[in-house]
Order: structure tokens, then sequence, then C-alpha cells
């Protein structure tokens, strides 16, 4: 059975970024809506390094500034499951791609299983892959030994029954 152990993290995507509208570099920042295609193209960064992620509804955060003015802005949160080093450089990519100055993520588990059914079933099913484990001697349906189900001329390929008609090895009950 094969089953991954990794940290699952959540990273704040940002909602809005800033943006110099025009060629006037003097006047001041003013926040935009970010297009989905541009999320997109982080999706992609993300899932060409870790495979998969959990993007999460639209959540808004508060924060007061040392001033005591309060600061309302969206964020999307984003659960990536991955190592600790991996997160590390989708932090800093992300701190890129958005053009932001701090990055808010945390570790919200640190013992996520990733099960990988398809692995483990190639993995146990003897009937299909040889396993020298599982007992040469154990007898079929068919009534013929595990071991004569395949071929140990040619890397243990799965021949089936080299005595009868019996395509896959099953177990006597
Ligand atoms: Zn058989
Ligand atoms: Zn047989």
């Amino acid at each position: 059975m094969k089953i991954e152990n990794l940290k699952t993290f959540e990273i704040m995507v940002p909602y809005k970024m800033g943006n110099h509208d025009g060629i006037d570099e003097t006047k001041p920042k003013r926040k935009h809506n970010i297009p989905v295609p541009y999320h997109r193209l982080w999706d992609e960064k993300v899932k060409a390094k870790v495979g998969g992620l959990t993007i999460c509804k639209v959540a808004q955060g508060q924060w007061v500034s040392p001033s005591g003015k309060t600061f309302r802005e969206l964020m999307i949160p984003v659960r990536i499951s991955c190592s600790e080093e991996q997160i590390l450089e989708i932090i800093k990519m992300t701190a890129e791609h958005y053009e932001q100055e701090a990055i808010h993520c945390m570790c919200v588990s640190e013992n996520t299983m990733i099960y990988h059914r398809n692995a483990a079933e190639e993995k146990t099913d003897v009937s299909k892959v040889y396993n020298s484990d599982f007992g040469d001697s154990k007898v079929c349906d068919c009534g013929h030994t595990y071991y004569r189900h395949f071929d140990s001329y040619n890397e243990m390929e799965n021949v089936g029954c080299k005595y009868c008609e019996c395509a896959s090895f099953a177990i006597k009950p």
C-alpha cells in the first residue's frame, strides 16, 4: 500500500493587486481585481511543482495598523500538500508573481496522508504482478501453483497457467 506523508500549508493569495495606471510613476498605486487568467498561471506553477492544490473561497482579512487604522483585504486561501522545502519555493514564487511585499502562509497539518489507489493495487494484486513473498506453492483455482502462472524465463511476466487454460491466478478457497 502506498501512502505519502506530507504537510499541508495554507497560503494567502491576494485578490487585488497594485498597479500603475498609465505612464506616470508618481501617481499612487491603484488596486484592481486580479484577472482569472493571471491566477491560472500561478495555479499552473504550483501544479508543476507539487502536483495539486485546493483553492478555497475568498476570505476577508482585517488587521489594525500601529496607528489604529483598520485595513480590510480580500484574500484567497489555497491549500497545498507538500514538503517544507517546496512550500518555501512556492512562497517566494507567489511574492514575485503577485508583486507582494509579504506573503502569509501557515502550516495547517503536520501529517497529511495521500493514498495512491492505483499504485497500491498494482503492488498488492499478486495475480497480476509476481510477488516472491506471496508463496510460490500456493494453489490456484485451476489446481496448479502460483509459481506456474508466471514466466520464469521472462522476468516473471504474467502469462497465465502453464498447464491449463487458466488466465489469471486466483487462490483456491
Ligand atoms: Zn490458475
Ligand atoms: Zn492451471
